[in-house]
C-alpha cells in the first residue's frame, strides 16, 4: 500500500532520511518509534507530500507521488493524517469540519456527506457533538472529530503522528481505542506513537528509527522483548 525505496532527505546540511527502504501492506499497522529528531515525523509527512524527498521513490497504492497539481490533491485524500495538534477548522462545528473534504475534494453532494459525517462520528464516539464548534470539545473529543475527519474521505492509509501525545491521560485511552477498532477494522495504519501498550495490542510490525534511519523492524513481541541493535536497547531503556 506504501512503498519508500532509497528515499533520502537533507533539511540543509541535515540528513535527516537515509536510504529508507519502508514497505507497508494493505491492512497491516506498523508503529514507527524512536528517540526525538529521529526523523519520525518528517518520514510521515513525505508519505503525503507534506514535504519534498531529494533521492529514491515513494508510492501509495501502487502510484508514484506526484509532485503538484490536481493528482496530488487527490493523493492526499487517499493518505488521511492525523497529528498531535488536532489542526481542526476552528470555525467551523464539529459537522463541517468533517464534511468539507468530501465535498469539495471528493465532489459528494451535502446531504451525502452529512449522512456519512454522523456515521463516522457516531463510530468514534462523539456524535453527540456534531453542531458544537472544536474549541467546545475535550481533546480527546477533538482528535477523534480529527480522525473522523480523515476516514470521511475513504483513505487508502492512516498516518497519525504522535495522536495522544498532547492529550491528558483520561483521554488518551479513548483516542487509542478508537484507533485499536480502526486497526481490527482492516485500515492499513501508521503510527509514530510511544504507546507500548498500543504497539503491542494493534501493532503487526514495529519500525525503530534512529539518526534519518530504520535500525531495526520486528513484530511487537521481539521487538519490546529482545531489541537486537544496541540504539534500540538503549532506547527502550529509557522509555519503558
Ligand atoms: P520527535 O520525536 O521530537 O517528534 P521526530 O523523530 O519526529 O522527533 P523530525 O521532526 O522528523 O523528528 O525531525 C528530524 C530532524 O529534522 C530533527 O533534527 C529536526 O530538527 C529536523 N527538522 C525537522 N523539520 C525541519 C525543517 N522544516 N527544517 C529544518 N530541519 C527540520
Ligand atoms: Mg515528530
Amino acid at each position: 500500500m506504501v512503498a519508500m525505496r532509497g528515499v533520502q532527505k537533507w533539511f540543509g546540511e541535515l540528513h535527516v532520511l537515509r536510504d529508507i527502504d519502508f514497505e507497508v501492506a494493505p491492512g497491516e499497522v506498523v508503529v514507527v518509534i524512536g528517540p526525538s529528531g529521529s526523523g519520525k515525523s518528517t518520514l510521515c509527512r513525505t508519505i503525503n507530500r507534506l514535504e519534498t524527498i531529494d533521492e529514491g521513490t515513494i508510492e501509495v497504492d501502487g502510484k508514484k507521488l506526484p509532485a503538484e497539481g490536481k493528482q496530488l490533491a487527490e493523493l492526499r485524500a487517499d493518505v488521511g493524517m492525523v497529528f498531535q495538534s488536532f489542526n481542526l477548522f476552528a470555525h467551523k462545528t464539529v459537522l463541517e469540519n468533517v464534511t468539507l473534504g468530501p465535498i469539495k475534494v471528493r465532489g459528494v453532494k451535502k446531504a451525502d456527506a452529512e449522512k456519512r459525517a454522523h456515521e463516522l462520528l457516531e463510530r468514534v464516539g462523539v456524535e453527540a457533538q456534531a453542531g458544537k464548534l472544536p474549541a467546545q470539545l475535550s481533546g480527546g473529543q477533538q482528535q477523534r472529530v480529527a480522525i473522523a475527519r480523515a476516514l470521511a474521505m475513504d483513505p487508502k492509509v492512516m498516518l497519525f503522528d504522535e495522536p495522544t501525545s498532547a492529550l491528558d491521560p483520561e483521554m488518551i485511552k479513548e483516542v487509542l481505542d478508537t484507533m485499536i477498532d480502526l486497526a481490527k477494522g482492516g485500515m492499513t495504519m501508521i503510527v509514530v506513537t510511544h504507546e507500548m501498550g498500543f504497539a503491542r495490542t494493534a501493532a503487526d510490525r514495529v519500525v525503530f528509527m534512529s539518526d534519518g534511519r530504520i535500525v531495526e523492524e520486528n513484530t511487537p513481541e521481539e521487538f519490546f522483548t529482545n531489541p537486537q541493535s544496541d540504539r534500540a536497547k538503549d532506547f527502550l531503556g529509557k522509555i519503558l
